[in-house]
C-alpha cells in the first residue's frame, strides 16, 4: 500500500502502483469468497493446545479463529530528518528499496547510508546501473559480512565515506545533493546525487505477538523449517514479517500462499481428527 512504482511483480509488463496493486489483489481475493475487513488487530490470544484463537481488532471486536495467518510486513527504518522525510514522501529521489527503486537512476549519481548486509547487497546492486555509489557508513567499519564487504570494496565504482552521516538532504521537490558530516572531524560537505538509499535496516512487524510466538533478537518471527508454521498449532506466518533476506513483494505472495496451504492442511487434519475420534465414541 505505501510503495509507489512496482517494476517487479511478474505479470505487471508495464509496472503497477503499489495500492492499485493491492486493489487488483483484493479485487481477485474478493472473487473467490474472501471476506475483507479492516482494523487494527490490538491484541492476540492464542491457543496453546489446538483450540480456538483470539484476535481482537481496534480493542474492541473480537474474533475467534482456527487459524491465524500473520503478514504483518517490516518497517524500513529512516534516519529522521525532516528533508528526508519530506523527499521519501513526495517522491523526492530517496527510498529505502534499492531493488524496487534503483531501475530509475540508471546512469546518475546515487549515495547510500548504511554498513550491513543490506547495504552493501543494494550498493553492489546499484554499482552496477550507475556511474557512481557513495556510500555513508557511521563508524569506520562495516558490520556486513566480510565477503560482502569483500565485495564492496573491490567494486571500482562505490566511493566509501567512513564515519559519514547525513545532515540535510538537499533540494526542495527533487534531491540536489545530500550534506554529510564527517563525524570525527566535523566538516561538512556535499555530494551532488539525484537518488538517495537508505538501508539502516528494517523492523517486523511483530510487537503485539512477542508473549505468544517465538522471534529472533530483531523481532522476525521464526517458522519452522520447510514451512509457515510458527511454534503454536495453527498460527502461520508470510512475507516480511517472517523473512530478513529477500524481503519482495513477489517473495511476499509466494510466502503467504505457503501459508494459505499450511492452514488449510491444519484445518482438513483437525476435521479428520475431529471425525475418526466421533467414530471411535460411536
Ligand atoms: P543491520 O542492522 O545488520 O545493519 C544496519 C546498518 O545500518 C549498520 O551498519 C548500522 O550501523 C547502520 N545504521 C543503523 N542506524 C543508522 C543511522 N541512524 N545512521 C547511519 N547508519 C545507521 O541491518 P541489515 O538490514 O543490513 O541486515 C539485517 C539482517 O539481515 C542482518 O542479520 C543481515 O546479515 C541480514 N541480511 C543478509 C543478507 C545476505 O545474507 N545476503 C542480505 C541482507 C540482509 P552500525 O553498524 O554502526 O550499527
Amino acid at each position: 500500500m505505501q510503495t509507489t512504482d512496482v517494476e517487479n511483480y511478474p505479470g505487471y509488463s508495464d509496472g503497477i502502483m503499489g495500492p492499485e496493486m493491492m486493489e487488483d489483489f483484493r479485487k481477485q481475493a474478493e472473487r473467490m469468497g474472501a471476506d475483507l475487513r479492516t482494523g487494527f488487530v490490538t491484541k492476540v490470544e492464542f491457543s496453546r493446545d489446538g483450540g480456538t484463537h483470539k484476535v481482537w481488532v481496534d480493542d474492541k471486536k473480537e474474533i475467534h479463529a482456527e487459524t491465524v495467518i500473520i503478514s504483518t510486513g517490516a518497517t524500513a527504518k529512516w534516519l529522521g530528518l525532516e528533508s528526508e522525510i519530506r523527499l521519501r514522501d513526495n517522491g523526492g529521489g530517496v527510498s529505502a528499496c534499492a531493488v524496487c527503486d534503483g531501475f530509475f537512476y540508471r546512469g546518475r549519481e546515487v549515495a547510500i547510508v548504511g554498513g550491513g548486509d543490506t547495504a552493501a547487497e543494494e550498493a553492489l546492486y546499484l554499482a552496477n546501473l550507475c556511474p557512481t555509489v557513495h556510500m555513508f557508513v557511521r563508524r569506520d567499519v562495516m558490520r556486513a559480512s566480510k565477503v560482502m564487504q569483500q565485495r564492496v570494496f573491490n567494486a571500482e565504482n562505490i566511493k566509501m565515506y567512513w564515519n559519514t552521516e547525513v545532515n540535510t538532504v538537499l533540494g526542495e521537490d527533487e534531491i540536489e545533493a545530500v550534506r554529510v558530516i564527517n563525524n570525527k572531524t566535523q566538516e561538512l560537505t556535499d555530494i551532488a546525487v539525484d537518488g538517495l538509499f537508505i538501508a539502516i535496516g528494517h523492523k517486523p512487524n511483530t510487537d503485539i505477538f512477542k508473549d505468544w510466538l517465538d522471534m529472533d533478537s530483531e523481532g522476525y518471527l521464526i517458522t519452522q523449517a520447510d514451512s509457515t508454521k510458527t511454534n503454536i498449532a495453527g498460527v502461520f506466518v508470510g512475507g516480511d514479517a517472517q523473512d530478513k533476506i529477500y524481503r519482495q513483494a513477489v517473495t511476499a505472495a509466494g510466502t503467504g500462499c505457503m501459508a494459505a496451504l499450511d492452514a488449510e492442511r491444519y484445518i482438513s487434519h483437525k476435521e479428520f481428527m475431529a471425525e475418526e475420534a466421533a467414530k471411535l465414541v460411536n
